[in-house]
């Protein structure tokens, strides 16, 4: 099963006017993505995608296209797509960096085995450690008090027993949203804050024990990727559970992040770590130093949507019980590209069983709506 070709398509897709996102980061009110499908020369296929943000990874959807058709598909052609450890070898000969572009190629390579096999990717992966329907948290943008506490009350009627809330910001707006979200959600709803990075340690530090009557479960990512000393600070200072997001990209950020004791929680998922096979790996890591793991997103579509049910699936550390994660990227969007959509209703999410990753790209759809010649 030797690759023999690699094409990409380049899509940009709206969200939903009512799940456009608002964090520390900016506004997030379009997607761009870069697919890829690989070809073998037994006739299988595979897809994957890139999900790209400049402010998150640095990649864009030219970027991803640019780095897999000129840097890594003239090093995977004639490579089998069985041999996971060659096919990593080779992206990271050709590039540093540029996780999701690496890990939509690797996705497509898992889902070709995966179909090969007649078995789930989860099944490759070692798993199934838990059932098939994951429950998720709901992301709440960074709005205004009143509408954000609108949201959150609406989307508990709808199922969701945990809600994250996106602060960073000005601390005294962060404060009157968090607030308002406890007010309108009563207080058996789980609540927990994501800053994107956006807050420095003692400003986070600050603007957390003014929160203290909100009864928070978690912090994500208080303070910037790199300050690995400063979250060390914050999760000393508080009592509650500190979530790497941002400063977990690498294996060796990971090790940083045990190092300096920076952390409860690391958000983990497949394009950010550059492929299912090095999220895995970075969930076993975490777990033999005591660090729980939960799914993180970047408003992925189906089919990376998919890849990360995977790895939800595979590894027992994915403790998403304990700590929900985000997998509704697919319900944010306007548009979707395979045949069976994952189903999605409320909080949870149905992780496809079929052979690979268990979706049917709809080819035709992604090349009437691919830009690439734009
Ligand atoms: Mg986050």
């Amino acid at each position: 099963m030797k690759i023999t070709r690699i094409e990409t398509f380049r899509l940009r897709i709206a969200l939903v006017p009512e799940r456009r996102m608002v964090s520390a980061l900016g506004h997030h009110d379009v997607s761009h993505y870069c697919l890829v499908r690989v070809q073998t020369n037994g006739a299988m296929e595979g897809v994957g995608e890139a999900t790209v943000t400049p402010r998150w990874s640095g990649e864009t959807a030219w970027s991803a296209q640019a780095a897999i058709e000129q840097l890594f598909a003239p090093r995977l052609l004639g490579v089998d797509v069985r041999d996971i450890d060659q096919i990593e070898r080779c992206l990271d000969a050709a590039a540093v960096g540029n996780p999701f572009a690496k890990a939509a190629v690797e996705m497509a390579c898992w889902d070709i085995c995966g179909k090969a096999a007649g078995r789930p990717v989860y099944e490759l992966l070692g798993g199934p450690c838990r059932g098939q329907r994951v429950a998720c948290r709901f992301s709440l943008g960074a709005y205004r008090p009143d509408r954000a506490a609108r949201i959150a009350a609406d989307r508990v009627a709808a199922g969701f027993s945990t809600i994250k809330i996106k602060v960073g910001g000005q601390p005294d707006e962060d404060v009157a949203r968090v607030r308002a979200v406890r007010q309108a959600v009563g207080p058996n709803v789980e609540l927990l804050v994501d800053a994107n990075g956006g807050w420095d340690a003692a400003t986070a530090i600050q603007t957390l024990h003014a929160l203290d009557d909100c009864r928070l479960a978690l912090v994500e990512q208080p303070v910037p990727r790199g300050d690995i000393g400063g979250m060390a600070q914050v999760r000393r200072a508080i009592d509650l559970p500190v979530m790497a997001d941002e400063s977990c990209f690498e294996p060796f950020d990971l090790i940083e992040l045990i190092r300096n004791e920076a952390c409860d929680v690391v958000s983990l998922y497949p394009g950010k770590q550059g492929g299912l096979r090095r999220a895995y790996e970075m969930a076993q890591l975490a777990e033999q130093h005591g660090v729980a793991c939960s799914i993180g997103s970047n408003l992925e579509w189906d089919i990376a949507t998919a890849a990360m049910g995977h790895l939800v699936l595979a590894h027992r550390n994915m403790q998403v019980e304990r700590y929900p994660g985000d997998m509704l990227g697919p319900v944010y969007h306007d548009q979707r590209v395979v045949r069976q959509p994952i189903a999605i209703e409320g909080p949870l999410v149905t992780v496809p069983d079929g052979a690979g990753l268990g979706i049917d790209a709809d080819w035709p759809t992604i090349a009437r709506l691919a830009s690439n010649r734009q």
